[in-house]
């Protein structure tokens, strides 16, 4: 929070009451809300925020490695201020995220193709059914 804060004001960006908010509303979070989920939810107390303001703050977050910004789908975008390496699980029918432990060592372990100068970082993204849904499309066994 204290370094969200700093690296705002190094670069330039105002501290306004909603980003303070925006980082304290994400601080210790594992539950990756998407911008839409952080507007409902800090709007009632910040009638001046905006989701430009969600986007804009989480943008200068990421860039400064202070999170993680999820483009595990493509309607919606999703934060994790995590940074321990893990990889992340989507639910193709509930949209549900879960952190999935990946080893980034052995991913990383190829011959760099010739044009490519280094490699700086990955984002893992699995899919499929989380147990609530699985059950939800097998049909009942019968007595
Ligand atoms: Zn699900
Ligand atoms: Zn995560």
């Amino acid at each position: 929070m204290d370094e969200g804060i700093r690296y705002l004001q190094n670069s330039g960006a105002k501290i306004t009451e909603t980003r303070v908010a925006i980082m304290q509303s994400l601080e210790n979070r594992y539950d990756h809300p998407s911008a839409e989920q952080l507007f409902i939810e800090l709007k009632p107390k910040h009638p001046t925020l905006s989701i430009a303001t969600i986007y804009s703050t989480t943008q200068l977050l990421a860039r400064a490695s202070l999170l993680r910004i999820l483009s595990i789908d493509e309607k919606k975008v999703y934060f994790d201020p995590n940074l321990t390496p893990h990889g992340h699980f989507m639910c193709r029918t509930c949209k549900r995220l879960f952190d999935i432990p990946v080893d980034y060592e052995s991913i990383f372990r190829f011959d760099t193709p010739s044009g490519i100068s280094s490699v700086e970082a990955a984002e893992v993204f699995f899919y499929g059914l989380c147990t609530k849904c699985d059950g939800k499309r097998r049909p009942m066994a019968k007595v």
